[in-house]
Formats: C-alpha cells, structure tokens, sequence
C-alpha cells in the first residue's frame, strides 16, 4: 500500500466515524504523526495534501522541520523537558503535550522572549498509568486556573493517549471521560475549549464518535516506524 493509498482509506474511515456521529467530517484534523520517519516520507505525505505534522521529540523536529516545505505546521506530541522550551515554542504551532503547571510557566516565560501566544493542549493521563505523563484529573483542575493564567499561553483543550488494546470498543469509556473532563473545564474556565485530541491508528474511529477534533495517526499512514537507531542524533532522548 502506498501512503495515498493510506490515506484515502484512513479519510474513508474518518468520514465513515463522522457520518455515524453525526459529525461534518472538516471538524476531525488528522495530525499526520511523522516522528521517527524522515523528511523524504513528509514530503511525500504533503504532496498528498497533508499539511499538519506531529513529533515527539524536539531535536529530531528542528532537523526534520528544515529539510521539509516551508509551508507544512508542525504540533509537539511528546514529552517536553523544559530545557527544550525554547526550541519546541520556536518551531512548533502547538504544543499538546503540557502535562505540568511548571511546564507551562516554562513555555510561558519562551513565549515572551519570542513575543508570541503559544497554543497548547493539557495532557491528561486518565487511567493513571505510571508510564505515561499527563495531569491526574484532580491535578489539571487544582492548576487550571493558574495556567490559564499565563499570559502568553491559550488553553485550547486536552490531549489524551488512550491505554493501549486491541479492542477500541474497550477505550470507549476513557474517550468519553476526557469529553466530559473537558465539559467541566470549559465550566470552570467559563470558555469553549475548541480542542479534543485523542485516537491514533487502533482506535481513532471511536474517538472521533466521542468527540475527537484531532486524531493523531503515524502507522496507519506511513507503515512502522523505523527502530530507533541508538545513538543517532535524531533518536537522542529529550
Ligand atoms: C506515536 C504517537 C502517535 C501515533 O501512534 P500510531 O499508533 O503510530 O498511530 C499518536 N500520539 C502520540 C502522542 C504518539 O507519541
């Protein structure tokens, strides 16, 4: 299969989700994860008509960024230590991984000195798994306010990454948690988070039934990811 190939049916299936819920399908974004994949396999993907990128790690997204089209956006998944701010609030649209209040001041204080307002999403870790990151529920609305506070940074809504299974029936529930979580901060914050960002290549379908406006999909569309080849600088952990 081709990656048009790949993408024709992985919009099928996003109209498909769409018309079930009831949904018009230009309100899911499908974030096109190219971590771990090289820039020729971008530039492929953009002359397919993608034109939003995610990565995960902001070293391999400054190299890979500029050998790629200029006109490509580009949204940071993954953790961010807050050394790499700076670099993640230069090169990237929107930053979905804030998983601390800290984390957020630290984007807050780069912002500034570039003199932009930073996008982000708050990660949120539902299931309360030791390997992931994100905010306990109770945290992200004890912080919420403070970070929405921050002056240079604009809540637009959560991200999640789902536990993993191989029966995305089974995820329904934690994709309906993360709406209603977002209900309750769009309550507490009195404004509309426009951003719900959860479903990748198992399990996007049913996301986009509970509510996803951004499914974030890497091995659907561009096959397995290559090994990360130790100790090469673009596979250097953050
Ligand atoms: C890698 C990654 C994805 C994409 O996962 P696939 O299963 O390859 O579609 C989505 N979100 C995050 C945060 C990731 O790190």
């Amino acid at each position: 299969m081709s990656l048009a190939d790949n993408l024709a049916s992985i919009q099928q299936r996003i109209a498909a989700a769409c018309a079930k819920a009831g949904r018009d399908p230009a309100s899911v974004l499908l974030l096109a994860v190219s971590k771990g994949m090289p820039p020729e396999m971008v530039r492929e993907a953009a002359e397919c008509g993608l034109t939003v990128f995610g990565e995960s790690k902001v070293q391999e997204a400054k190299v890979k960024i500029s050998m790629c089209p200029g006109r490509l956006r580009w949204q940071m998944i993954g953790h961010l230590q807050s050394n790499k701010c700076r670099d993640a609030v230069h090169c990237f649209e929107m930053i979905q991984s804030v998983d601390s209040l800290a984390l957020a001041q630290e984007i807050n204080k780069c912002a500034d000195k570039q003199a932009k307002t930073m996008p982000i999403l708050l990660e949120v870790n539902l299931a309360g798994e030791a390997t992931k990151f994100g905010f306990k529920p109770e945290q992200l609305l004890a912080d919420l306010d403070a970070i929405n506070a921050l002056p240079k940074i604009e809540i637009h809504g959560l991200m999640m990454i789902a536990p993993w299974t191989p029966d995305a029936e089974k995820v329904r529930p934690v994709f309906r948690q993360l709406r209603e979580l977002k209900t309750q901060c769009e309550e507490r914050l009195g404004a509309t988070l426009p951003h719900l960002s959860m479903g990748m290549s198992g399990d996007f379908e049913v996301a986009i039934e509970e509510g996803a406006t951004i499914v974030r999909v890497g091995t659907s569309l561009f096959g397995t990811r290559p090994k990360a080849a130790k100790g090469s600088k673009v596979d250097e952990p953050e």
